[in-house]
Protein backbone atom coordinates (compact mmCIF):
# COMPACT_ATOMS: atom_id res chain seq x y z
CA UNK A 1 0.00 0.00 0.00
CA UNK A 2 1.48 3.30 -0.74
CA UNK A 3 1.60 5.80 1.90
CA UNK A 4 -0.66 8.81 1.59
CA UNK A 5 0.03 11.45 3.96
CA UNK A 6 -1.90 10.85 6.85
CA UNK A 7 -4.14 13.41 8.40
CA UNK A 8 -4.27 13.26 12.19
CA UNK A 9 -6.66 15.51 14.50
CA UNK A 10 -6.23 15.66 17.87
CA UNK A 11 -9.12 16.65 20.43
CA UNK A 12 -8.09 17.14 23.95
CA UNK A 13 -11.42 16.27 26.14
CA UNK A 14 -12.40 17.29 29.21
CA UNK A 15 -16.07 16.20 30.11
CA UNK A 16 -16.96 16.76 26.69
CA UNK A 17 -20.04 13.72 26.05
CA UNK A 18 -22.70 15.74 25.16
CA UNK A 19 -20.79 17.02 22.24
CA UNK A 20 -19.28 13.82 20.76
CA UNK A 21 -22.12 12.96 18.91
CA UNK A 22 -22.21 16.31 16.77
CA UNK A 23 -18.30 16.38 17.41
CA UNK A 24 -17.34 12.92 15.26
CA UNK A 25 -20.11 13.42 12.62
CA UNK A 26 -18.98 17.01 11.43
CA UNK A 27 -15.72 15.91 11.56
CA UNK A 28 -16.12 12.56 9.96
CA UNK A 29 -18.18 14.43 7.25
CA UNK A 30 -15.30 17.02 6.28
CA UNK A 31 -12.83 14.59 6.71
CA UNK A 32 -14.45 11.68 4.24
CA UNK A 33 -14.33 14.17 2.02
CA UNK A 34 -10.15 15.62 1.46
CA UNK A 35 -9.45 11.74 2.74
CA UNK A 36 -9.34 8.04 3.65
CA UNK A 37 -6.09 8.33 5.43
CA UNK A 38 -7.09 10.01 8.69
CA UNK A 39 -7.25 9.67 12.79
CA UNK A 40 -9.23 11.30 14.94
CA UNK A 41 -6.90 11.08 18.38
CA UNK A 42 -9.05 11.81 21.53
CA UNK A 43 -7.30 12.56 24.31
CA UNK A 44 -9.82 12.01 27.69
CA UNK A 45 -8.16 14.08 30.37
CA UNK A 46 -9.56 13.00 33.10
CA UNK A 47 -13.14 13.25 32.54
CA UNK A 48 -15.68 12.21 35.06
CA UNK A 49 -18.18 11.76 32.96
CA UNK A 50 -19.03 9.14 30.30
CA UNK A 51 -16.67 10.33 27.48
CA UNK A 52 -14.56 7.58 27.90
CA UNK A 53 -17.19 4.75 27.64
CA UNK A 54 -18.14 7.12 24.37
CA UNK A 55 -15.06 6.96 22.94
CA UNK A 56 -14.27 2.96 23.55
CA UNK A 57 -17.21 2.62 21.90
CA UNK A 58 -16.63 4.53 18.94
CA UNK A 59 -13.14 3.23 19.07
CA UNK A 60 -14.87 -0.56 18.57
CA UNK A 61 -16.64 1.01 15.77
CA UNK A 62 -14.20 3.10 13.93
CA UNK A 63 -10.46 2.35 14.09
CA UNK A 64 -9.08 5.56 12.72
CA UNK A 65 -10.87 7.12 16.03
CA UNK A 66 -7.99 6.50 18.75
CA UNK A 67 -7.75 6.80 22.36
CA UNK A 68 -5.26 8.42 24.90
CA UNK A 69 -6.71 7.96 28.47
CA UNK A 70 -4.83 9.96 30.89
CA UNK A 71 -4.84 9.02 34.59
CA UNK A 72 -5.66 12.42 35.58
CA UNK A 73 -7.04 15.76 34.48
CA UNK A 74 -3.69 17.74 33.25
CA UNK A 75 -5.10 20.35 32.00
CA UNK A 76 -5.72 21.39 28.24
CA UNK A 77 -2.58 22.14 27.19
CA UNK A 78 -1.02 19.49 28.39
CA UNK A 79 -3.39 16.96 26.94
CA UNK A 80 -2.81 18.51 23.64
CA UNK A 81 0.79 17.86 23.98
CA UNK A 82 0.09 14.23 24.90
CA UNK A 83 -2.01 14.02 21.56
CA UNK A 84 0.67 15.72 19.62
CA UNK A 85 3.22 13.14 20.70
CA UNK A 86 0.95 10.41 19.78
CA UNK A 87 0.05 11.59 16.45
CA UNK A 88 1.53 10.00 13.32
CA UNK A 89 0.27 12.25 10.87
CA UNK A 90 2.26 14.08 8.22
CA UNK A 91 0.05 17.43 9.12
CA UNK A 92 -1.72 17.77 12.70
CA UNK A 93 -4.66 19.55 13.21
CA UNK A 94 -5.28 20.14 17.34
CA UNK A 95 -8.97 20.97 17.42
CA UNK A 96 -11.69 22.01 20.66
CA UNK A 97 -14.43 19.20 21.36
CA UNK A 98 -16.87 21.89 21.89
CA UNK A 99 -17.52 22.66 17.83
CA UNK A 100 -15.93 26.17 18.62
CA UNK A 101 -13.82 25.36 16.24
CA UNK A 102 -15.67 24.19 13.37
CA UNK A 103 -14.22 21.47 11.42
CA UNK A 104 -15.49 23.37 8.41
CA UNK A 105 -12.60 24.81 7.65
CA UNK A 106 -9.72 22.09 7.64
CA UNK A 107 -10.58 21.39 3.87
CA UNK A 108 -8.97 25.13 3.63
CA UNK A 109 -6.30 24.42 6.12
CA UNK A 110 -5.35 21.20 4.48
CA UNK A 111 -5.08 23.44 0.71
CA UNK A 112 -2.78 25.50 2.10
CA UNK A 113 -0.73 22.92 3.86
CA UNK A 114 -0.45 21.35 0.32
CA UNK A 115 0.30 24.53 -0.91
CA UNK A 116 3.65 24.82 1.25
CA UNK A 117 3.05 26.46 4.08
CA UNK A 118 4.10 24.15 7.45
CA UNK A 119 1.40 26.16 9.65
CA UNK A 120 -1.60 27.17 9.16
CA UNK A 121 -3.25 28.99 11.93
CA UNK A 122 -6.99 29.24 12.43
CA UNK A 123 -8.31 33.13 13.58
CA UNK A 124 -11.35 33.78 14.73
CA UNK A 125 -13.38 36.70 13.53
CA UNK A 126 -15.63 37.38 16.43
CA UNK A 127 -16.43 35.85 19.72
CA UNK A 128 -19.79 34.60 20.80
CA UNK A 129 -20.56 34.31 24.43
CA UNK A 130 -17.83 35.82 25.64
CA UNK A 131 -17.89 38.52 27.78
CA UNK A 132 -16.25 42.10 27.16
CA UNK A 133 -13.78 41.85 29.80
CA UNK A 134 -12.47 38.89 29.01
CA UNK A 135 -12.02 40.03 25.05
CA UNK A 136 -10.53 43.44 26.08
CA UNK A 137 -8.07 41.50 29.07
CA UNK A 138 -7.42 39.07 26.09
CA UNK A 139 -6.09 41.72 24.19
CA UNK A 140 -4.34 43.78 26.10
CA UNK A 141 -2.56 40.60 27.47
CA UNK A 142 -1.30 39.77 24.05
CA UNK A 143 -0.39 43.78 23.24
CA UNK A 144 1.98 43.25 26.91
CA UNK A 145 3.24 39.80 26.16
CA UNK A 146 4.13 40.79 22.43
CA UNK A 147 5.72 43.72 23.60
CA UNK A 148 8.16 42.73 25.95
CA UNK A 149 8.73 39.14 25.31
CA UNK A 150 10.80 38.47 21.74
CA UNK A 151 8.16 36.50 20.26
CA UNK A 152 4.90 37.79 18.68
CA UNK A 153 1.18 36.44 20.00
CA UNK A 154 -1.42 37.69 17.52
CA UNK A 155 -4.69 37.60 19.97
CA UNK A 156 -7.25 36.45 17.55
CA UNK A 157 -5.35 32.81 16.78
CA UNK A 158 -5.40 30.17 19.40
CA UNK A 159 -4.72 26.27 19.40
CA UNK A 160 -6.72 25.44 16.16
CA UNK A 161 -3.95 25.50 13.66
CA UNK A 162 -2.91 23.12 11.62
CA UNK A 163 0.93 21.42 11.91
CA UNK A 164 3.24 19.91 9.61
CA UNK A 165 5.15 17.11 10.59
CA UNK A 166 8.46 19.02 10.58
CA UNK A 167 6.53 21.46 13.05
CA UNK A 168 5.60 18.46 15.51
CA UNK A 169 8.39 16.99 15.61
CA UNK A 170 10.63 20.28 16.50
CA UNK A 171 7.77 20.74 19.14
CA UNK A 172 7.86 17.57 20.49
CA UNK A 173 11.94 18.35 21.07
CA UNK A 174 10.78 21.44 23.66
CA UNK A 175 11.07 20.04 27.35
CA UNK A 176 9.75 22.61 29.17
CA UNK A 177 6.92 21.77 31.51
CA UNK A 178 5.24 24.90 30.88
CA UNK A 179 3.35 24.77 27.80
CA UNK A 180 1.98 27.65 26.66
CA UNK A 181 1.11 26.17 23.90
CA UNK A 182 0.32 29.25 21.84
CA UNK A 183 4.34 30.63 22.30
CA UNK A 184 5.39 27.70 21.85
CA UNK A 185 3.80 27.09 18.30
CA UNK A 186 5.37 30.88 17.85
CA UNK A 187 8.46 30.19 19.06
CA UNK A 188 8.98 27.64 16.37
CA UNK A 189 8.58 29.46 13.34
CA UNK A 190 8.22 28.12 10.52
CA UNK A 191 6.23 29.66 6.83
CA UNK A 192 3.06 30.18 8.57
CA UNK A 193 -0.62 31.23 6.77
CA UNK A 194 -3.87 32.09 8.58
CA UNK A 195 -7.84 31.02 7.65
CA UNK A 196 -10.82 32.94 9.26
CA UNK A 197 -13.89 31.31 10.49
CA UNK A 198 -16.18 32.83 12.63
CA UNK A 199 -15.97 31.33 16.56
CA UNK A 200 -18.94 30.52 17.98
CA UNK A 201 -20.29 29.88 21.58
CA UNK A 202 -19.80 26.38 22.88
CA UNK A 203 -22.36 24.00 21.93
CA UNK A 204 -23.00 22.04 24.95
CA UNK A 205 -21.64 22.74 28.56
CA UNK A 206 -19.57 25.28 30.20
CA UNK A 207 -16.36 26.33 29.41
CA UNK A 208 -13.30 25.14 32.25
CA UNK A 209 -11.77 28.56 32.27
CA UNK A 210 -12.62 30.85 34.80
CA UNK A 211 -10.76 34.07 35.50
CA UNK A 212 -8.24 32.56 37.96
CA UNK A 213 -7.01 30.01 35.32
CA UNK A 214 -6.85 32.61 32.48
CA UNK A 215 -4.50 34.83 34.64
CA UNK A 216 -2.49 32.15 35.22
CA UNK A 217 -2.36 31.11 31.97
CA UNK A 218 -1.46 34.85 31.21
CA UNK A 219 1.32 34.23 33.58
CA UNK A 220 2.75 31.67 32.58
CA UNK A 221 2.88 33.24 28.94
CA UNK A 222 4.63 35.75 30.13
CA UNK A 223 7.06 34.42 32.58
CA UNK A 224 7.61 31.31 29.86
CA UNK A 225 8.76 33.77 27.43
CA UNK A 226 10.01 36.20 29.00
CA UNK A 227 12.79 37.76 31.43
CA UNK A 228 11.72 41.37 31.77
CA UNK A 229 10.09 40.77 34.54
CA UNK A 230 13.16 39.87 36.38
CA UNK A 231 14.74 42.32 35.20
CA UNK A 232 12.67 45.84 36.09
CA UNK A 233 13.93 45.75 39.52
CA UNK A 234 17.26 46.54 38.97
CA UNK A 235 16.09 49.60 37.44
CA UNK A 236 13.38 50.49 39.20
CA UNK A 237 16.49 50.12 42.12
CA UNK A 238 18.50 52.41 40.92
CA UNK A 239 16.06 55.23 40.22
CA UNK A 240 14.78 54.74 43.78
CA UNK A 241 18.61 54.63 45.15
CA UNK A 242 19.40 57.78 43.30
CA UNK A 243 16.48 59.78 44.01
CA UNK A 244 17.56 59.05 47.54
CA UNK A 245 20.57 60.18 47.43
CA UNK A 246 20.25 63.35 45.82
CA UNK A 247 17.14 63.74 48.29
CA UNK A 248 20.21 63.04 50.85
CA UNK A 249 22.23 65.96 50.08
CA UNK A 250 19.34 68.31 50.01
CA UNK A 251 18.68 67.19 53.21
CA UNK A 252 22.03 67.59 54.87
CA UNK A 253 22.16 71.00 53.37
CA UNK A 254 19.02 72.32 54.44
CA UNK A 255 20.02 70.92 58.17
CA UNK A 256 23.47 72.78 57.97
CA UNK A 257 21.71 75.72 56.37
CA UNK A 258 18.20 76.37 58.16
CA UNK A 259 18.50 73.74 60.86
CA UNK A 260 16.87 70.48 62.13
CA UNK A 261 13.05 70.02 61.33
CA UNK A 262 11.59 66.99 63.31
CA UNK A 263 8.17 66.66 61.67
CA UNK A 264 8.14 64.39 59.12
CA UNK A 265 5.99 61.37 59.91
CA UNK A 266 4.24 61.57 56.78
CA UNK A 267 7.04 61.10 54.19
CA UNK A 268 8.86 58.60 56.48
CA UNK A 269 5.87 56.36 56.74
CA UNK A 270 5.22 56.63 52.93
CA UNK A 271 8.65 56.22 52.01
CA UNK A 272 9.18 53.02 54.52
CA UNK A 273 5.74 51.39 53.09
CA UNK A 274 6.72 52.09 49.63
CA UNK A 275 10.33 50.59 49.56
CA UNK A 276 8.37 47.40 52.10
CA UNK A 277 5.87 46.70 49.18
CA UNK A 278 8.73 47.35 46.04
CA UNK A 279 10.85 44.90 48.22
CA UNK A 280 8.03 42.35 48.13
CA UNK A 281 6.74 42.67 44.82
CA UNK A 282 9.94 41.98 43.67
CA UNK A 283 10.83 38.97 45.89
CA UNK A 284 7.14 37.12 44.39
CA UNK A 285 8.56 37.72 40.84
CA UNK A 286 11.68 35.80 41.95
CA UNK A 287 9.58 33.31 44.03
CA UNK A 288 7.90 33.23 40.07
CA UNK A 289 10.78 32.10 38.48
CA UNK A 290 12.20 30.16 41.22
CA UNK A 291 8.91 28.02 41.17
CA UNK A 292 9.27 27.39 37.61
CA UNK A 293 12.98 26.58 37.88
CA UNK A 294 12.11 24.15 40.49
CA UNK A 295 9.13 22.40 38.19
CA UNK A 296 11.41 21.90 35.51
CA UNK A 297 14.26 20.47 37.79
CA UNK A 298 12.23 17.85 39.39
CA UNK A 299 12.12 16.12 35.48
CA UNK A 300 8.69 14.83 35.96
CA UNK A 301 6.70 13.19 32.91
CA UNK A 302 4.10 16.28 31.51
CA UNK A 303 2.11 13.45 31.99
CA UNK A 304 0.98 9.74 32.32
CA UNK A 305 -1.37 7.72 30.41
CA UNK A 306 -3.22 5.32 31.94
CA UNK A 307 -3.88 3.20 28.34
CA UNK A 308 -3.74 3.74 24.68
CA UNK A 309 -6.37 2.49 22.58
CA UNK A 310 -5.48 1.66 18.72
CA UNK A 311 -2.15 3.56 19.10
CA UNK A 312 0.67 1.15 20.08
CA UNK A 313 3.62 2.05 21.96
CA UNK A 314 6.68 1.21 19.14
CA UNK A 315 4.75 3.56 16.85
CA UNK A 316 4.01 6.27 19.11
CA UNK A 317 7.57 6.35 20.18
CA UNK A 318 8.89 8.10 17.11
CA UNK A 319 7.24 9.59 14.28
CA UNK A 320 7.58 7.02 11.29
CA UNK A 321 6.14 6.97 8.19
CA UNK A 322 1.83 7.67 7.44
CA UNK A 323 0.63 4.26 7.09
CA UNK A 324 -2.82 4.13 8.28
CA UNK A 325 -3.60 1.28 10.08
CA UNK A 326 -7.02 0.94 10.54
N1 LIG B 1 -9.98 20.60 28.04
C1 LIG B 1 -9.13 19.60 28.48
N2 LIG B 1 -8.70 19.60 29.79
C2 LIG B 1 -9.09 20.56 30.67
C3 LIG B 1 -9.95 21.60 30.20
C4 LIG B 1 -10.36 21.59 28.90
O1 LIG B 1 -8.76 18.71 27.72
O2 LIG B 1 -8.68 20.51 31.82
C5 LIG B 1 -10.44 20.60 26.64
C6 LIG B 1 -11.93 20.72 26.47
O3 LIG B 1 -12.56 19.46 26.54
C7 LIG B 1 -12.05 21.33 25.10
C8 LIG B 1 -10.82 22.21 25.03
O4 LIG B 1 -9.91 21.71 25.98
O5 LIG B 1 -11.98 20.36 24.08
C9 LIG B 1 -11.16 23.66 25.28
O6 LIG B 1 -11.77 23.79 26.54
P1 LIG B 1 -12.81 24.94 26.88
O7 LIG B 1 -13.86 24.99 25.83
O8 LIG B 1 -13.24 24.68 28.27
O9 LIG B 1 -11.88 26.21 26.80
P2 LIG B 1 -12.16 27.61 26.02
O10 LIG B 1 -12.82 27.29 24.72
O11 LIG B 1 -13.01 28.40 26.93
O12 LIG B 1 -10.78 28.16 25.84
MG1 LIG C 1 -14.32 26.19 24.32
Amino acid sequence: MPSAPLLSIVIPMHNEVDNLDELFARLRTVLDRITPYWEMLCVNDGSSDATLDYLLQAHALEARIRVIDLSRNFGKEIALTAGLDHARGDAVIPIDADLQHPPEIIPEMVARWREGYDIVAAAHRRREGEGWFRRISAKAFYRLVGHISSIELPDDVGDYRLLSRPVVDALRRLPERTRFMKGLFAWVGFRQSVVYFDREARHRGTSRWNYWKLWNLALDGLFAFSSVPLKIWSYLGMTIAGTSLVYAVYLVFRTLLVGVDVPGYASLVVGVLFLGGIQLISLGVLGEYLARVYDEVKGRPLYIVRSRHGLDEAMTAQSTDSTAAS
